[in-house]
């Protein structure tokens, strides 16, 4: 592994980003206001144009012009982000996640029951 002072590579990167974006997305409000909504919306837009890794941010252009982001509340913009993250695990020939709620805040927001992450 490469030492802490190097400049993040496409995994780590991609790792800090996912984390980023799925708690987030899992302590979006139920029900967000206009305001909530059309802020996440700039957010997702944005990584497109700005995530700097060019052929990463290019297929997840492409694959939002065919999904476009569900912001209408964290249960389905947790699922929206847990699938488009599947669409890459699945070009890297990684598992897939389970896209349930229930499996999305476990590992976003509760952690397992065992209190193991307590
Ligand atoms: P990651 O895939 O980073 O996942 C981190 C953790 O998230 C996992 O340990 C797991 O617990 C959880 N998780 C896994 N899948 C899901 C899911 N579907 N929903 C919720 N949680 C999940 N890399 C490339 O090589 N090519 C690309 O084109 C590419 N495109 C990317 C596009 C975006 C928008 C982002 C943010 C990253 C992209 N990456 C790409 C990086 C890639 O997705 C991984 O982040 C990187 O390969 C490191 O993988 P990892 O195995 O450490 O776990």
């Amino acid at each position: 592994t490469r030492p802490d002072y190097c400049p993040p590579d496409v995994e780590q990167l991609g790792r800090a980003t996912w984390t980023f974006l799925h708690t987030t997305a899992a302590y979006y409000p139920e029900k967000p206001t206009p305001t909530q909504r059309v802020n996440m919306l700039t957010l997702i837009r944005a990584l497109p144009v700005l995530y700097p890794c060019t052929h990463c941010a290019s297929h997840l252009g492409e694959t939002m012009k065919e999904h476009p982001p569900d912001v209408s509340g964290r249960v389905g913009l947790s699922r929206w982000f847990c699938e488009r993250h599947n669409e890459v695990n699945e070009r890297l020939g990684k598992e897939k996640f389970d896209c349930s709620i229930q499996k999305l805040d476990e590992r976003w927001k509760d952690g397992p029951s065992d209190g193991s992450c307590d």
